[in-house]
């Protein structure tokens, strides 16, 4: 039925055991084949197989393309009129559905759980599982209403699918939704084809056309920030170089976001710059690479984005530039996010994995599925493994930024940023540093055995280790943390990663 000629991986064990009626939690990476291991026990079994989907924008192309095959697929949300509803439950309740996919929240009414009492579920998967781990970066309230299935229909089986897998999203999965004694599948998580590299970010604009130019020409990928402002920008300096790439957020027309997502989906070597609002559940196996622009918020999320690339399995990169104002803007971001004290605990966890593994000197995939839980051996095919960096004894330099961050401290009534406290080590005589006598300090000049930008780099990974941290006043002001302490004593030793230095490109020429 659906032309693949073998099962994947655990498919054909997940597929058997579901279909003999018993509870499964899957955790498998994006594009590692999880729909097959709900689809096809739905059609063995007796009845209709209930598939709960946060994703309602998708049901409409995840039905059609169900139907394609032959498969009787319907779904049920909140963007269907009444005599389309009404049809859907008709075929449900004569036995004529396969599979029936609900959108959560659709499910949390009780009204629903009645209507669907009355016919006959062959079982219930609970795709994006993760949604329902309130430690875990995407969660639904909705999803919490899912306990109910266990108590409501103890014999129907469930299989419960994700790509987040780290151990704590899968403890809460198998918690809240009473799956102890399910059997439970742990895919690898690795995706060999993958190149993952991280660069520095300097010209961020540049760099994205010269790598796209000079690896991907011509090729599908998807680009990666995180405003809309920012999404547009880059879509259009892309377009004007000769790329074909269209941007995609939330707030642009449904239509049109439509209309990209199809020309993405059918045509050849369309570059789509976004906000994460695109890429969920979207299914183009020739995606040469992913793009990240901006430092993600997790590495969950970072993860499930660059899954994107290469599901045929063949080379493909997922590429990030990353610099000193990705870290401060998402410190501010969190100091101001609404929520309670665990909740910013919560973001602030997310950004130190995430900064650990855009600063780490080892092999970043064996960071990314160490954070997985799952161990590894370096892959000979990352930046890190092909080009190791060097590490060097930051220790003085730090002191010296550390005393000057301290002086600074003293005069509270001003703010200063990074920009300013590197000038203040080079000996730079800027309006704001004769403004406030700061050539008089004692640090004043003593900094200039390092370049700008390799300042810049010292702040950022002090930053990114927890020996300083930014303010919460909202002027991204630099401060010390109890860690520094021990630094500026001589107490602790401080290993910097040492990172190329990067001549400035002269504006016009092309992809070198
Ligand atoms: P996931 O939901 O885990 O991200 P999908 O179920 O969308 O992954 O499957 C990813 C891709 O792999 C799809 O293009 C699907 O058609 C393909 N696929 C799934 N199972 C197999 C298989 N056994 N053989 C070949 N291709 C498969
Ligand atoms: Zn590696």
């Amino acid at each position: 039925m659906f032309g693949y000629d073998s099962f994947r991986g655990d498919q054909a064990a997940i597929v058997e055991h579901v279909s003999d009626g018993g509870d499964a939690v899957v955790l498998m990476p994006t594009g590692g084949g999880k729909s097959l291991c709900y689809q096809i026990p739905s059609l063995v079994r007796e009845g209709t197989g209930v598939v709960i989907s946060p994703l309602i924008a998708l049901m409409h192309d995840q039905v059609e393309a169900m139907r394609a095959v032959g498969v009787r697929a319907a779904f049920l949300n909140s963007t269907q009129d009444a005599r389309e509803r009404g049809e859907v439950e008709r075929a449900y309740l004569a036995g004529e559905l396969d599979l029936l996919y609900v959108a959560p929240e659709r499910l949390s009414a009780e009204s629903t759980k009645r209507f669907l009492e009355q016919g006959r579920i062959a079982l219930f998967a609970i795709d994006e599982a993760h949604c329902v781990a309130q430690w875990g970066h995407d969660f639904r309230p909705d999803y919490l209403a899912l306990a109910e299935l266990a108590e409501r229909w103890p014999t129907v089986p469930r299989i419960a699918l994700t790509a987040t897998a780290t151990e704590a999203t899968h403890r809460e999965i198998t918690e809240r939704l009473s799956l102890g004694h399910a059997r439970h599948f742990v895919a690898s998580f690795d995706r060999p084809n993958i190149q993952y590299r991280i660069d520095g970010k300097n010209e961020v604009r540049r760099q994205l056309l010269s790598f796209i130019r000079d690896e991907h020409s011509g090729e599908a990928g998807i680009v990666y920030g995180l405003s809309r402002n920012t999404v547009e920008k880059t879509a259009e300096f892309l377009s004007q170089n000769g790329i074909d790439a269209m941007p995609y957020h939330a707030g642009l027309d449904a239509g049109l976001r439509a209309r990209t997502q199809s020309r993405f989906l059918r045509e050849d070597g369309v570059v789509i710059v976004a906000t994460i609002a695109f890429g969920m559940g979207i299914d183009k196996p020739d995606v040469r690479f992913v793009a990240h622009i901006d430092l993600p918020k997790s590495v969950e999320g970072y993860y499930q984005e660059t899954g994107r690339a290469g599901r045929d399995g063949l080379a493909s990169t997922a590429w990030m530039a990353y610099g000193l104002q990705d870290v401060v803007q998402q410190r501010r971001m969190i100091d101001e996010s609404p929520g309670d004290l665990a909740h910013r605990r919560r973001l602030s966890a997310h950004l130190d994995a995430m900064l650990a593994l855009c600063e780490t000197v080892s092999c970043r995939r064996v960071n990314l599925l160490g954070y997985f839980g799952q161990a590894s051996e370096a892959c000979g095919n990352c930046d890190t493994c092909l080009r190791p960096p060097e590490s060097w004894d930051g220790t003085v330099p730090a002191q010296k930024l550390l005393s000057t961050v301290v002086r600074l401290e003293r005069e509270r009534r001003q703010r200063f940023g990074a920009g300013h406290l590197v000038d203040i080590l080079r000996g730079k005589r800027t309006e704001r540093v004769a403004q406030w006598g700061h050539d008089e300090l004692s640090t004043w000049g003593i900094g200039g055995e390092l370049s700008e930008q390799q300042w810049r780099g010292v702040v950022r990974q002090l930053l990114a280790q927890g020996l300083l941290a930014v303010n919460d006043d909202g002027y991204g002001t630099l401060v010390i943390t109890p860690e520094s302490a021990a630094v500026l004593s001589g107490a602790k030793q401080v290993h910097l990663r040492r990172e190329p230095e990067r001549a400035a490109r002269s504006r016009g020429s092309g992809g070198s």
